[in-house]
């Protein structure tokens, strides 16, 4: 998972800030680095590095970037290593001028790839997907002299996820695949097109949200104005269902459905699954408030914040090593006290991957006296690893992959233990074409490619 954010300005504004903004407004999609291309209709600028986009943009590195079209990244990493080579947007220079791209989600088959290209002679400089899919179209845009036909060929080549953003020297271009894994939309102003991976980031630059990028669409926006085409037309969308529980923000809005409204009513519905007497709700916060306040509605049990965050820690889920995870926890949560002793309390989180982090606050709940915990989970139970750019673990490392409720339950230290079903997410999302590979086992793609590294 990463966030992707673009800009063409037709007034020939300066967008760095705006860029700079909107990653801003992404940042939960990836803390590990940021970067910004951008070009000036002549050439291409870029800035990128480890960290934070405050972090990583100080107000002289944004005063030196100047273009009226441009993209951004933040970038999430799964096993890759953390180095600015790795950072995106990935820019290469060619005999055509040069090229940017920024990518969100994972290519499947990206080893053979890049084997195939070092057969013929290229040298790579990162181990990331977006310097595959950047070599691969210089070589089709030479071979093809037409730059729609080359994207499509090169797009016809990847298996896998992946949300992009293209920069020429003169246009820009958004591709979403053809399955639609991960979110990508449109927005205007009357002076600038946008593409962002959420429309959140939209909001906070009070930008009018136009339309999302439709699964198999490349979005070409130049000079003459936005044109729109499709590159596989035999395709079966399977958009992560992991977006609505636990990525996006809530205040955001994915292909048509409001991530607030989908968290609050699997509330609802975890409610009527998995029933319980209870003296208060709380969530793990954040990702866990939408659902208890739906679960609280529906049972008519109090809602508390009974665990504070401090604010100024990321999400534990994105942080690429178990060790830092681990901290994390620690260094975030806090229990009130005065909220949880002697009472029962329902615990609601969006989801357990490894249950590591669960049994640590389960813990911490107990330890301050509360009488019985209650866990209740927006997401059925993941059993299998995500190929498509997000690091759940391993297969073994799922404590759901091998292990009945009951066992769990026990792992953790709760009195009881409620996932949502599958069919009670379906409803609750109000789609059906979604992938739920991580809760089935039944991935939507081939999945048989060597893969040594990622993003
Ligand atoms: S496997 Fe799970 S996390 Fe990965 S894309 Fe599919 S639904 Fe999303």
């Amino acid at each position: 998972m990463c966030g992707i954010f673009g800009i063409y300005s037709y007034e020939k504004e300066n967008v760095t800030k705006k860029i700079y903004y909107g990653l801003f407004a992404l940042q939960h999609r990836g803390q590990e680095g940021a970067g910004i291309a951008v070009s000036d209709g002549k050439g291409i600028n870029f800035y990128k590095n480890i960290g934070l986009v405050t972090e990583v943009f100080k107000k002289d590195i944004l005063q030196n970037l100047f273009g009226y079209i441009g993209i951004g990244h933040v970038r999430y990493s799964t096993t890759g290593i953390k180095s600015v080579e790795n950072c995106q947007p990935f820019v290469v220079k060619s005999s055509l001028g040069q090229i940017a791209i920024a990518h969100n989600g994972d290519i499947l088959n990206s080893e053979e790839l890049r084997l195939e290209l070092e057969k013929k002679g290229h040298i790579f400089t990162s181990t990331t997907d977006s310097e595959i899919i950047a070599q691969l179209l210089i070589r089709e845009i030479i071979k093809t002299n037409d730059r729609i036909e080359a994207i499509k060929n090169v797009l016809n080549k990847l298996v896998g996820a992946y949300s992009l953003l293209i920069l020429f020297e003169d246009c820009l271009i958004a591709v979403r695949d053809e399955h639609g894994f991960k979110p990508l939309c449109i927005g205007e102003d009357g002076e600038n097109i946008y593409i962002s991976s959420e429309d959140c980031a939209l909001t906070t630059l009070d930008v009018s949200f136009l339309r999302d990028v439709k699964p198999g669409e490349i979005v070409v926006i130049n000079n003459d104005g936005m044109e729109s085409y499709t590159f596989k037309k035999k395709n079966k969308v399977s958009t992560c269902m992991f977006e609505y529980i636990y990525f996006a923000r809530p205040d955001s809005t994915i292909d048509g459905i409001s991530v607030y409204k989908v968290r609050k009513e699997v509330g609802r519905r975890l409610a009527k699954e998995h029933p319980v007497e209870a003296d208060i709700i709380s969530p793990i916060p954040d990702s866990g408030n939408a659902f208890a306040i739906g679960y609280s509605e529906e049972s008519k049990i109090p809602y508390y914040e009974a665990l504070i965050k401090n604010k100024y820690t990321g999400r534990t889920f994105i942080l690429p090593s178990q060790n830092e995870r681990e901290l994390a926890v620690r260094l975030k949560l806090s229990p009130v006290r005065s909220l949880l002793e002697n009472k029962r309390v329902v615990l609601v989180d969006d989801s357990i991957v490894r249950g590591t982090t669960s049994k640590r606050i389960v813990n911490m709940v107990k330890k301050v006296g509360a009488k019985e915990v209650h866990l209740r989970v927006g997401c059925p139970k993941i059993i299998s690893p995500c190929y498509y750019g997000i690091d759940m673990a391993t297969k073994e490392e799922l404590i759901a992959h091998k292990k009945c409720i009951m066992e769990i339950a026990k792992i953790i230290g709760v009195e009881s233990l409620g996932y949502i079903s599958i069919e009670g997410l379906l409803k609750a999302i109000g789609r059906k074409d979604l992938c739920l590979a991580c809760l089935t086992g039944e991935y939507p793609t081939d999945i048989n490619f060597i893969k040594v590294q990622n993003r």
